[in-house]
């Protein structure tokens, strides 16, 4: 584990899975989200009990959407677990580390291990050698689609921590 690693941090930042949908969305649109139907920059507020936002008139969006993130049932704040672990193990981590931590099945912890490690070598394999970039970008999803998941980034005050 890197130094510096707080889970304490952790569950502040990314304890929920509203938290880490927050974190989603302000990675993917740092301007603001563009209503299409207000044709502006707009205030979105979070739709109780779904992973989508909305306008206030009514224009919804899914910061989800086009992610690895899109479809999965497993919880957001086991992702971003998993990618934390990921990408600041030294030595790596296995798929049955991975759910021996997050205490999933065997299958969804190598359908997560899968996706990150994907995930991590599109980034440039910056995290793979060894030297762990806490501002490095994790991009899922394809085209304009493409979805920063920048984890390591929302999480760079663990590594200013005492
Ligand atoms: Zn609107």
């Amino acid at each position: 584990m890197e130094e510096g690693f707080s889970l304490g941090v952790f569950l502040k930042k990314f304890g929920t899975p509203e938290k880490c949908l927050d974190t989603i969305l302000n990675l993917r649109f740092p301007k603001g989200v563009y209503c299409d139907k207000c044709t502006a920059i707009s205030k979105f507020y979070k739709v109780e009990g779904r992973p989508l936002y909305a306008c206030s008139c009514g224009f919804q969006i899914s910061p989800l959407a086009g992610t690895i993130l899109e479809k999965t049932t497993t919880p957001l704040q086991y992702w971003f677990y998993a990618i934390f672990i990921m990408s600041t193990t030294r030595s790596g981590v296995s798929a049955k580390q991975l759910q021996r931590m997050l205490e999933v099945t065997y299958k969804t912890a190598w359908r997560m291990f899968k996706q990150i490690r994907m995930l991590m070598a599109e980034s440039g394999g910056g995290m793979l050698d060894g030297i762990v970039e806490v501002d490095e970008t994790f991009v899922g999803g394809k085209g304009k689609n493409r979805a920063f998941c920048q984890v390591s980034n929302s999480l760079d005050s663990y590594s200013h921590f005492p």
